[in-house]
């Protein structure tokens, strides 16, 4: 790995708050301050191919950049704009609720779930 990958990959595991590339870039710059825009799509290109990292879509939006590998979805606060890890409960699976064509075999399963966090009543 090289330096400018480790430098991006740092920023990610950093902040679990799937960064854009241009968030990335931003962050990376105060250790490097050289580094382009480019180098920096590169290097997370790179990371995703070697599945390192994830690359994680949402609607009208650009390309976000997850570092959790375990099988998660996202939610997307339609409020503040922030993207939530969110993870399968114990025992669920979740092609299970899905009405699949006969004969699927599921290699992977994206889910994004948006929506808004209403204020919780104090426990
Ligand atoms: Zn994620």
């Amino acid at each position: 790995m090289t330096r400018q990958r480790q430098e991006v990959y740092r920023i990610l595991m950093q902040e679990p708050d799937h960064p854009t590339a241009n968030d990335v870039f931003m962050r990376v710059k105060d250790r490097l301050p050289n580094i382009s825009l480019a180098t920096v799509y590169n290097c997370l290109e790179a990371l995703v191919q070697h599945n390192i990292i994830r690359q994680v879509n949402f609607e009208r939006g650009p390309s976000r950049y997850c570092s959790n590998l375990q099988e998660h979805g996202h939610f997307h606060d339609s409020v503040t704009g922030s993207i939530l890890d969110v993870h399968f409960k114990p025992g669920v699976n979740p092609a299970d609720f899905l009405d699949l064509p006969p004969g699927a075999l599921v290699d992977e399963i994206e889910i994004t779930v948006s929506g808004k966090i209403a204020a919780q009543p104090n426990a």
